[in-house]
């Protein structure tokens, strides 16, 4: 997809600081971090949200998710507990339309979000 920011840094046209890699699935470091730990993960493949998720393969959805986990164990954020976030839509603050779950960590969350 043009001009998507983050189908660029998949075909690593724009740098990023990755910490997962696999044919599906790219998780990298937030550029503005709003936490101590603070990932992005994305699918490769672009769709806008996860009002599409439905494009996608249901293996990639599952690789995803289980790449989100696997990231939470690797920066230990499971004991503490830490939060998945995806925006979405312009009232909800989605600032970048290739579907990208935040992952936060190693601070104190509050319930309900603001
Ligand atoms: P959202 O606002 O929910 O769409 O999330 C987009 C996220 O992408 C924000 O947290 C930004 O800080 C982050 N971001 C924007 N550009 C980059 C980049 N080049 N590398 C890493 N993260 C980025
Ligand atoms: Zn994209």
């Amino acid at each position: 997809m043009e001009d998507c920011l983050f189908c660029k840094i998949a075909n690593k046209e724009i740098d990023s600081d990755i910490v997962f890699e696999s044919d599906n699935v790219l998780i990298f470091k937030d550029k503005s971090p709003k936490a101590p730990v603070h990932l992005l993960a994305i699918p490769k493949e672009h769709i806008k949200s996860v009002l599409k998720i439905s494009k996608l393969d249901g293996s990639i959805v599952k690789e995803l998710m289980e790449a989100i986990g696997k990231m939470a164990l690797e920066f230990e954020l499971n004991k503490e507990g830490f939060r998945i976030v995806t925006n979405t839509g312009r009232g909800a603050g989605q600032s970048v339309n290739h579907l990208h779950f935040h992952i936060l960590g190693k601070r104190k969350f509050n319930w309900p979000p603001g």
